[in-house]
């Protein structure tokens, strides 16, 4: 990963205290675990995004041990979210730090692999939030559009990938993963039923709006 730029530094400084407790405490347990969560900037990006939008209902793919979880559901207490994470370990972590939060009552988890998850009945979200295995993205977007209320928000995070999406990495399992990314950056791009940008915000992310 490349060092903070003193601009970097600077607009961390001003943009990213977290004032949260719960959320700081998480974000030190991730740390300590080596578990990814969404970097700061990020995150931030997400809840202006739900705060724009007034978003109430989200999905999210791959919860890890909750965090961005709890910090999207910390925006407001009408937002209700229903999250998916396939690994049993994360999955019980996250249900502890949630239903110890204020936060319980807003959030359903599910420990499942989203690619065999049904989401009941026909229903739909205002946001879908993909954060799950880089290697599965295009397969979870097209499993997942159908339930994306029109003019909902789908975003995807980790589009560059460390910044080796651009590059050409050394190992040749990465190289393999970032040509996957990178085939799903072009392939989201060039869908012209969803207006997409890819910023380089935190690690990379997608905004798409379904038209
Ligand atoms: N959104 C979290 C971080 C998620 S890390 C945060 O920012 O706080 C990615 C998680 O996705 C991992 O915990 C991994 O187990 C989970 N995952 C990967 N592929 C998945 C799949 N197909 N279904 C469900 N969970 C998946
Ligand atoms: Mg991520």
């Amino acid at each position: 990963m490349s060092t903070k730029s003193r601009k970097d530094s600077y607009l961390s400084e001003l943009n990213l205290k977290e004032t949260n407790p719960l959320l700081v405490s998480l974000s030190h347990l991730a740390t300590r675990e080596n578990i990814p969560i969404i970097q700061p900037e990020g995150l931030a990006f997400l809840r202006q995004i739900i705060r724009l939008k007034a978003i109430r209902t989200i999905l999210e793919i791959g919860t890890a041990i909750g965090y961005s979880t709890i910090a999207m559901a910390s925006v407001h207490p009408a937002i209700r979210i229903d999250s998916i994470e396939r690994n049993q370990t994360l999955y019980e972590k996250a249900k502890a730090h949630i239903s110890d939060s204020p936060y319980a009552k807003q959030i359903q988890l599910y420990c499942a692999d989203a690619l065999d998850f049904a989401v009941a009945g026909e229903r739909t979200y205002d946001l879908i939030f993909i954060d799950a295995a880089k290697a599965q993205n295009q397969k979870l977007f097209e499993k997942y559009e159908k339930h994306l209320r029109n003019d909902g928000v789908m975003i995807v995070d980790n589009l560059l990938f460390h910044d080796l999406v651009h590059d050409r990495p050394d190992s040749r399992n990465l190289r393999a993963l970032v040509r996957k990314i990178d085939a799903f950056n072009r392939y989201l791009i060039a869908r012209e039923d969803f207006d997409t940008t890819i910023y380089p915000i935190g690690d990379g992310m997608s905004l798409s709006i379904k038209r």
